[in-house]
């Protein structure tokens, strides 16, 4: 409304020098603490990461570095005392099940200082091994060393989940420090894995390996949601990059229209100066939404106007839109991910269920975090221009995520509907009905095909459609 007016108001009138200013996100300031403090109270992070997550990133490297020391070799011990000596866990300490505590044992029953040191003393016995053989102690410290920096480029890709409105640099380094934050974390499914090999199991191989596949994909789906929380509230400077006064500008090539009139044209491209007004870019159906249960029908009404309509990005609002477009792009994830449990339960039917739909969320979710935000850092040539616009236009781009699962689900449920078409015939004699379904199936993969050529096109397009825009 205020849009519609404001341009009858300015009918006719040059246009300004700068457009208005939105008003600033209120930023987070950080709890100052001495770094071995923060580093002792990292399952605080664990518990709270949205709201401790500002403070632990400005504690700086030395605690997140220490706290890695602290608690992410310890947890990696853990996990090395799950598979060599269950026994001396902490889970059978606790429930009373180390040897000697119950059933009689030649050893004495663990002391509680020596279970504390059970998952170190683990590390230093597989170590061993290796010290003996030189070239396998440097192949695992070349292992460790890699881990790391596998850790520290995560935090790349963190870059647009956690714009803080300074400069990339500056965001890269505390997403980095908070990638090493969220790998203190590897502590829960080190116990959880000592109580699965020492409760669970039921005495087969298959089941054990079955259970401890769930719970990485378990932990892969909690790491993830750490790291998105951990970097989401703002925590930058008051008047950031990101919150500079905006020219006008025509958007098809960028010329500075202060002075003209909506009736004028463009002097360098010819485009109406009318067509560039910020009016016509809008936030979309999901931003708008108020109430939590809102969301819902929204999200659907956002995800076909994003599939469907040829200018979604041309029309979409850009300034302030980022903290919904980010919500937005979490639940086309998990929605994705769902879509393509399914899909593949709908395909080749489930061997074991919880297992394959685990495993099907956590990678479909995985892989579609690294694609939006290779897309986004791409766009944004790494940080020569300002990141925000691109992650808001390609948090909305990721509704074509669960599209063509959606299709092809579609496609499987009619070919199932044909009856006959499941019997495998003999090869000799293929039924009619039988290659009705098969080319329907090669008709979906089709559209598959069509589907992601358009997704990837509409992709591609993004940066053209908000190059220069005026909101
Ligand atoms: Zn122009």
């Amino acid at each position: 409304m205020s849009d519609t007016t404001l341009s009858a108001e300015r009918r006719a009138e040059p246009l300004p020098e700068f457009w208005p200013t939105m008003p600033a996100e209120k930023p987070a300031r950080a709890i100052w603490l001495p770094w071995p403090i923060v580093a002792a109270l990292a399952p605080l992070f664990w518990l709270m990461p949205k709201r401790l997550g500002p403070h632990f990133a400005a504690a700086g490297w030395r605690a997140a570095l220490a706290a890695q020391l602290l608690w992410t070799v310890y947890g990696i011990g853990c996990i090395v005392v799950a598979l060599d000596a269950p026994n001396y866990g902490w889970v059978t300490y606790v429930t009373g099940q180390s040897p000697g505590q119950q059933q009689p044992s030649i050893w004495e029953s663990p002391t509680f200082s020596e279970i504390v040191r059970t998952p170190l003393a683990a590390l230093a016995i597989r170590a061993s091994y290796h010290i003996e053989r030189g070239e396998a102690l440097l192949l695992g410290l070349a292992k460790i060393v890699g881990i790391e920096l596998a850790l520290i480029a995560g935090g790349w890709l963190l870059v647009p989940f956690a714009l803080s409105g300074q400069s990339v640099w500056r965001t890269f380094g505390r997403c980095a420090r908070l990638t090493l934050w969220c790998s203190t974390s590897v502590i829960v499914p080190g116990l959880v894995l000592q109580g699965i090999v020492v409760f669970g199991g039921a005495g087969s191989a298959d089941y054990a390996d079955n259970e401890s596949g769930i719970l990485l994909c378990a932990y892969v789906l909690w790491f993830l949601w750490l790291w998105i929380c951990s970097g989401q509230r703002y925590a930058g400077p008051a008047d950031s990059v990101a919150r500079q006064p905006r020219r006008p500008q025509c958007e098809g090539c960028g010329y500075i229209l202060t002075g003209l009139t909506e009736h004028d044209r463009c002097p360098e491209c010819a485009t109406s100066v009318e067509s560039s007004l910020p009016g016509r870019r809008k936030p979309p159906a999901y931003a708008e939404a108020r109430s939590r249960l809102g969301r819902i029908p929204t999200f659907l009404q956002t995800q076909i106007a994003v599939v469907v309509e040829g200018f979604f990005f041309r029309n979409l609002a850009l300034d302030g839109g980022y903290s919904a477009a980010r919500r937005f792009a979490v639940r086309a994830y998990l929605f994705a991910g769902i879509i393509m449990a399914v899909r593949r339960g709908a395909s080749y039917g489930f061997v074991s269920p919880l297992y394959d739909v685990f495993f099907a969320v956590a990678a479909t979710i995985l892989v579609a975090i690294m694609v939006s935000s290779i897309a986004v850092l791409v766009m944004a040539r790494f940080g020569a221009r300002p990141i925000q616009p691109y992650a808001t236009a390609v948090f909305y781009w990721t509704a074509w995520l669960p599209i063509p699962g959606v299709v092809m689900i579609g496609v499987l449920a009619v070919a199932r509907c044909i009856p006959g078409s499941l019997r495998t015939p003999h090869l000799w004699n293929p039924n009619a009905t039988f290659l009705v379904a098969n080319g329907m199936r090669g008709l979906g993969f089709l559209v598959y095909l069509v589907l992601f050529a358009i997704a990837l096109w509409q992709l591609c397009r993004i940066p053209e459609q908000i190059r220069f825009p005026n909101r």
